[in-house]
């Protein structure tokens, strides 16, 4: 079981920017990609979620062995992907509880109803284990929220749908330390055998508190370079100019 891209080429408009990438993460592994800016990180996560401006040109990008190319984002979510976190800055009116019952309503079958007496027990219990106050959820999203706020309800939304494998874009601007603790802490509790994650990433420091099955350099649209966590160090202290005229040399 594993979520697996071959040659998987992306382009926005007329300009190709996967470039034949391929990746395979398995149930159970942890996955680190980092890379420079502009490098193509985020287009992998939003193709691979469905997003429409990202255009999968060719190659494949299977689900357990189904393909997700062309299906709609509703579909790879029931599929099993979750795209951390694409969520939205503010939704004036909508409350967490409602935003994340519609999430789970969108992954049912057509026809088939949530049941609201039951949601509420697992949001609840999802809450106390993140330690979240109730009243978060009656609050509208993100209205007010401090950085740390809004990492937490990102957590219980992902906690809520459950998903067998998540890809997380965490922005360049980075987070501060204590957003940064609930997020990792949140993947790790969720880290088991029936779960993968793809952790993109621009920064060492969020490996620390994730550590990394495995760490993969993206260069120019594809994976250049992996290896174990300690790869994540090396790109620390030497930078990505190392990896380039690592490539420069072999071209
Ligand atoms: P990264 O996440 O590694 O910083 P991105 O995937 O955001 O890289 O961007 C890769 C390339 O695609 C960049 O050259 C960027 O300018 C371009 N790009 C990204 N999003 C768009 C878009 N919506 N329209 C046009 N070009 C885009
Ligand atoms: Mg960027
Ligand atoms: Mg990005």
């Amino acid at each position: 079981m594993s979520l697996e891209i071959k040659n998987l080429n992306v382009q926005i408009g007329e300009s190709p920017i996967l470039k034949d990438f391929s990746l395979t993460v398995p149930k159970g592994e942890v996955h680190a990609i980092m890379g420079p800016n502009g490098t193509g990180k985020s287009t992998l996560a939003k193709a691979l979620a469905g997003h429409e401006d990202y255009e999968i040109a060719s190659g494949e990008a299977l689900i357990d062995g189904n393909s997700i190319v062309g299906a709609e984002p509703d579909d790879i979510a029931r599929a099993g992907l979750f795209l951390a976190f694409q969520y939205p800055s503010e939704i004036p009116g909508v409350t967490i509880a409602n935003f994340i019952r519609a999430a789970l309503q969108a992954r049912l079958p057509e026809g088939e109803n949530l049941k609201a007496t039951e949601y509420y027990k697992t949001l609840y219990g999802r809450m106390d284990e993140l330690k979240m106050d109730r009243s978060f959820t009656s609050r509208a999203i993100n209205d007010g929220f401090s950085g740390g706020e809004k990492k937490r309800c990102e957590i219980l939304q992902m906690m809520m749908l459950d998903p067998s494998y998540v890809i997380m874009d965490e922005t360049d601007s980075g987070l501060d330390i204590d957003a940064l603790r609930i997020v990792a802490e949140g993947v790790n509790k969720m880290r088991g055998p029936d779960r993968g994650f793809l952790v993109i990433t621009h920064y060492q420091r969020l490996l620390e508190y994730i550590v990394p099955d495995y760490v993969h350099v993206m260069y120019d649209g594809k994976i250049v370079k992996s290896g174990d966590k300690n790869l994540a160090l090396e790109l620390e202290e030497k930078g990505y100019d190392w990896v380039k005229e690592e490539l420069a040399v072999n071209a």
